[in-house]
């Protein structure tokens, strides 16, 4: 206990939280500082303008879960990052997605992150512990926000080789990105002014679209919902556990169709324990601060 910083750093934004005592005191953000995502320069000046938000005085430890961390090397380029705004301080980096079955208060289980990206992690009684998926944008993310982006940009194409008018899809997604026909997608999709969050922030445009009847985008949500809920059964499965399964981030928490696809898919697979998260990952921070054993 005493002062913990926690960090989730996702592919869109970092959010950091000062816990006292077990007790969040300050909670703000500031943009990615995920390394897979944005050079370590900006990582550095993110995470300089949050630890000046949330940072100063004496603190214990920084406890941070972010999204690229495959390995050991990672954590440790991401900490060298921290190290300066916490003098002394233990600093810990783990996958994002340990975040997430903390904050769902869960010991063992599985978290699925549906965010920018998307990842399923999970662990079990005997402290095993197992991950599918949480490849990145350009090699998986299934389900998550990117994903939904970019498969509104590929339909509207689509309806374009198929000689047909942008259907409601694909007018809301023209007017969102200001292009006049779907042609100028193709530039603007690869241009270095757009990117990962970017087209991740498109993903809304769908789930308004789906909200407001339109078939495609239905369609589309519910295939990210099962997507997601192919991973989490691959982690169940590797476990050995029949759950819980808690769905969090942005997608995860706040689109109802996308749950319910999810918990469909899941339930086909015989789990049935399904949660979906209620507050940010962040705050599993002084649950995992407190089962470290050394
Ligand atoms: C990253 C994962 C991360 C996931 C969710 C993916 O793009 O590759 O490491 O867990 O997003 O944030």
């Amino acid at each position: 206990s005493g002062t913990v910083i926690g960090l989730d750093i996702g592919g869109t934004k970092t959010r950091g939280v000062r816990f006292l005592n077990g007790s969040p005191i300050r909670d703000e953000s500031a943009g990615s500082s995920n390394v897979q995502n944005v050079s370590r320069e900006v990582a550095a000046a993110n995470l300089a303008e949050l630890f000046g938000k949330i940072g100063g005085g004496h603190i214990d430890q920084v406890y941070a879960g972010a999204g690229g961390i495959d390995t050991d090397e990672d954590a440790q380029a991401l900490a060298d990052l921290i190290a300066p705004h916490a003098p002394g301080a233990r600093i810990t980096v783990v996958h994002d997605s340990r975040l997430l079955l903390a904050a769902g208060g869960a010991g063992t289980g599985v978290a699925v992150i549906a965010g920018t990206g998307s990842a399923a992690w999970g662990k079990n009684d005997a402290g095993e512990e197992a991950r599918a998926g949480g490849w990145g944008y350009l090699l998986g993310d299934e389900g998550s926000g990117y994903w939904l982006g970019r498969e509104a940009v590929r339909h509207s194409l689509r309806r374009m080789n198929q000689g047909l008018e942008p259907d409601r899809l694909s007018r809301a997604l023209l007017d969102s990105v200001g292009v006049e026909e779907p042609g100028k997608l193709i530039a603007l999709f690869h241009s270095p002014d757009t990117g990962r969050r970017y087209w991740a922030q498109q993903a809304r445009l769908v789930v308004e679209a789906a909200d407001a009847g339109d078939d495609m985008s239905r369609a589309l949500v519910e295939q990210a919902g099962r997507d997601l809920a192919e991973l989490a059964e691959q982690a169940v499965r590797q476990l050995g556990l029949d759950g819980p399964v808690i769905l969090g981030s942005g997608l995860g928490m706040n689109v109802p169709r996308l749950q319910e696809a999810f918990k469909a898919r899941l339930a086909q697979h015989g789990i049935t324990d399904v949660r979906i998260l209620q507050q940010d990952p962040v705050f599993g921070v002084p649950r995992l601060v407190a089962e470290q054993r050394d």
